[in-house]
């Protein structure tokens, strides 16, 4: 028997108790070419939230009872190929269960990278790592000197690109909820922070905190941020649109948003560009060897918010609403 969450009825608005489940189920026994991985570490991400429902041009929803897919790193405790041996580490994304099995194409060996620990794979030399990176260097493109904001700067994606940007000479600032993560921020190199949980207006914190304009826009969140940065844009800004997660627990996914800056875009000849990090999947190698270089060098460090158990990956998918996690949230089984 193993346990897998499951969604159990699509969520309206912010997901509630009820929506999903932790279900116990029989294992399948192994097939030929199959293998069977004891899971150990399991990523919780804000994307989820958005395939539980089902959205008209977004990616195909979540099955309903049947175990929710996710990013995860295991142990391989069974195998049925020669590939595979008992005690190889691996990356599937099978996501949030005890354990996972299946052919052994699902699932992928962890890169052989000394002193890097397992769950960095979910993180900085993940999915995480590469979004902030690819980001930031492809759309961004930064150049030494330039201003960047970043919004929800003390998130996993966020908190990475803030360590990226100062690496490559940004003056950076960063938006987050509450004083001690705008002290986080601050800790990883930014030069500003703006709490925008705080009563006042998000464009004219920016504006203080920004008197120059801002160069590039890295957008996790969407909504009175986008427009606070459209406000505040320098002539030839470049805005990376890499979340909207204001607009996530919407009812209606078509719900307006209010942007009172939109004519900034042709005035200061802004480019903004959806990003997606699936089209830089084929890439990610460059994205790791950058990460692995700069742990080693001490100048990036992984930041990481851990709950025990997989009953915990509930809790832990809405404190991703509420900013309950610094850095990356991930479950430790
Ligand atoms: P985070 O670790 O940043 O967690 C989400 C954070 O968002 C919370 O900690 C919270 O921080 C903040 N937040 C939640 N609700 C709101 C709100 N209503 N207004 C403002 N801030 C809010 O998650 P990730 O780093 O995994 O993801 C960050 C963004 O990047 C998301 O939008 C995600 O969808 C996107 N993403 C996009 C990818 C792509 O390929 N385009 C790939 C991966 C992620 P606080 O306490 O500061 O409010």
């Amino acid at each position: 028997m193993a346990r897998a969450w499951e969604l159990v009825r699509r969520p309206l608005g912010m997901v509630k108790a009820g929506d999903i489940a932790l279900i116990t189920r029989e294992s399948p026994s192994l097939g030929a070419g199959e293998i069977h991985v004891r899971n150990l570490w399991l990523s919780v991400d804000p994307a989820m939230r958005a395939l539980m429902t089902k959205v008209e041009g977004y990616m195909e929803p979540y099955a309903l009872n049947s175990p929710m897919p996710g990013r995860a790193v295991g142990e391989v405790v069974e195998s049925r190929v020669p590939e595979f041996k008992r005690g190889d580490k691996v990356f599937h994304t099978m996501g949030w269960r005890d354990e996972a099995s299946g052919p052994a194409s699902t699932f992928t060996k962890l890169p052989t990278e000394p002193g890097i620990a397992d769950e960095l794979w979910l993180g900085l030399m993940g999915m995480a790592g590469a979004t902030a990176y690819f980001g930031l260097i492809e759309v961004g493109r930064p150049k030494s000197g330039e201003t960047m904001f970043v919004s929800a700067a003390a998130g996993s994606v966020g908190s990475t690109v803030v360590q990226i940007g100062k690496i490559l000479g940004l003056k950076i600032i960063g938006s987050a909820g509450g004083t001690a993560k705008c002290a986080f921020i601050r800790t990883l190199g930014a030069d500003a922070a703006i709490d925008y949980k705080t009563p006042g207006s998000l464009i004219d914190k920016l504006k203080r905190a920004a008197p120059e304009g801002v160069d590039i826009y890295f957008d996790n969140v969407g909504g009175d941020h986008l427009d606070a940065a459209l406000a505040n844009a320098r002539v030839g800004a470049r805005f990376v649109e890499c979340g909207m997660i204001q607009t996530y627990n919407f009812e209606d996914a078509r719900q307006p948003v209010g942007l009172g800056y939109l004519m900034r875009i042709v005035a200061a000849r802004i480019t903004l560009t959806g990003f997606s990090i699936f089209d830089f999947e084929h890439r990610i190698a460059e994205s790791r060897r950058e990460m692995a270089r700069w742990l080693r060098a001490g100048q990036i460090r992984s930041c990481t918010t851990v709950s025990e158990g997989l009953e915990s990956a509930g809790e832990a998918f809405l404190g991703l609403f509420s900013g309950r996690n610094t850095g990356k949230t991930l479950i430790k089984l």
